[in-house]
């Protein structure tokens, strides 16, 4: 195993063994207040029939379709229901009752009619009927919706505002999730200051750090920040030591053919074991995969558009599967690009672009980029064109692959 890793090997191939080797997080019971985001690791099924009564849809009349086979009719109102309030009257012959939207229906009606196609007749005692009603017009059915006992959600199934709405709606307050990711980010470089600082001559600001903060956030994750971290053995070493306590550690930069890159260096020391160090992909050809027990270990290149390529191809992926989603690593789509791209052949490339959406056909524009350091113009992208390793030129209106960016 260890002698392969000096290969370069494909993006699929890579994205293989980031997989292969992440776990899913076990699963921790939580409130449905902090479920947004998080997976769901149970079924749940419906506690009772969803309306739980047959229920009225609109303001207006609930009345007998058989007594308005023709309009006008006129009916006796022998009561009113609002919402939250059980009708007291069976509906006999020629008898109506005003009911309001969410109100339960009471015996012996099948219909409302809204308030709209009425009018009041003797002073409000009666109502005149101004349109035919079918049967079952603006009612719902109890248990149209859900039926109890019915499973509504199932493992995997991510906790959108909607879902945590159908729990709320199922009276299930705590639900099993999978735990969030807890990753270590920490950007390595002696030219790193921090934003606040001015940079003297020869320095860069930080960059990486704050993104990847963002991008595994983003993803749901708990994020530790380590700091900038100085190209120098003892402090890497020091680094490692903390961020292997995480699920995952996130290192930028450090991991060229230059002096003064030592990070594989020193994941070796730690006792990572490595199982790829160089990926076939463009820009971030350098990108260090290993694991020391439960801890991945990303070592991403340093130049801001590479660290973040990387981040969506192969670190997204892994987040995504740790907390129990479906499908990892299926996100990328199809769509027809607007203008030709050329590109050197060997490598997959991901180019920054613009995806838009016109009827049925989803279509890419490259937008311009200097190359890896150009994070201005990757900031302006919504997805990446993925370019494959073959070509040296691929024409508008051919159809591409993308990978949307969240
Ligand atoms: P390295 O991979 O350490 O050789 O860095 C490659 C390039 O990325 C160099 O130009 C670095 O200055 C730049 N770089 C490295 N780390 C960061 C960072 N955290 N933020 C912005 N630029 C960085
Ligand atoms: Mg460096």
């Amino acid at each position: 195993m260890k002698d392969l890793t000096a290969r370069m090997i494909g993006v699929d191939e890579a994205l293989g063994i980031v997989l292969r080797e992440t776990s899913v997080l076990p699963a921790e019971s939580i409130v449905l207040e902090s479920a947004a985001g998080r997976v769901l690791a149970e079924e749940v099924f419906a506690d009772a029939d969803q309306p739980p009564f047959a229920k009225a849809m609109m303001d207006g009349f609930a009345l007998r379709s058989m007594d308005v086979t023709a309009a006008p009719a006129e009916l006796e109102v022998v009561e009113e229901v609002p919402a939250g309030r059980m009708p007291t009257h069976t509906l006999g012959e020629g008898q109506a009752a005003r009911i309001m939207t969410g109100a339960p229906l009471p015996e012996g009606a099948d219909a409302v009619q809204m308030v709209e196609k009425t009018e009041p007749a003797m002073g409000g005692r009666w109502v005149r009927i101004l349109e035919v009603v079918q049967a079952g017009a603006h009612v719902a059915p109890r248990g149209r919706e859900l039926r109890a006992g019915q499973r509504v959600l199932a493992p995997g199934d991510d906790l959108t505002p909607s879902r945590i709405g159908v729990l709320s709606g199922v009276g299930k307050g705590t639900v099993l999730a999978h735990r969030r990711p807890r990753v270590a980010v920490a950007p390595t470089g002696d030219e790193l200051v921090h934003w606040g600082a001015t940079p003297k001559p020869g320095q860069i600001r930080n960059s990486n750090g704050p993104a990847l903060s963002a991008a595994c956030r983003q993803l749901g994750a708990e994020v530790l920040e380590l700091g900038i971290i100085r190209d120098d053995a003892a402090a890497l070493g020091e680094c490692l030591r903390k961020g292997l306590a995480s699920d995952l550690l996130l290192l930028s930069g450090g991991v060229s053919m230059g002096t003064y890159d030592l990070v594989e260096g020193a994941l070796d020391r730690e006792g990572v074991e490595i199982f790829f160090r160089k990926v076939a992909i463009r820009p971030g050809k350098p990108a260090v995969f290993g694991r020391k027990r439960n801890c991945l270990v990303f070592g991403l290149p340093g130049n801001p558009v590479s660290s973040l390529v990387i981040f969506q191809v192969l670190v997204a992926p892994s987040l995504r599967k740790m907390q129990g989603g479906a499908m990892p690593q299926g996100r990328e789509m199809e769509a027809l690009l607007e203008a030709p791209v050329v590109q050197h052949t060997g490598r997959t490339s991901y180019l920054p672009g613009t995806l838009r959406f016109e009827g049925e056909s989803a279509r890419i524009q490259p937008i311009p980029s200097s190359g890896s350091a150009d994070l201005p113009a990757y900031s302006r992208a919504n997805a990446l064109l993925v370019i494959p390793a073959d070509r040296d030129r691929v024409e508008a209106g051919e159809k591409l692959r993308v990978l949307p960016l969240d």
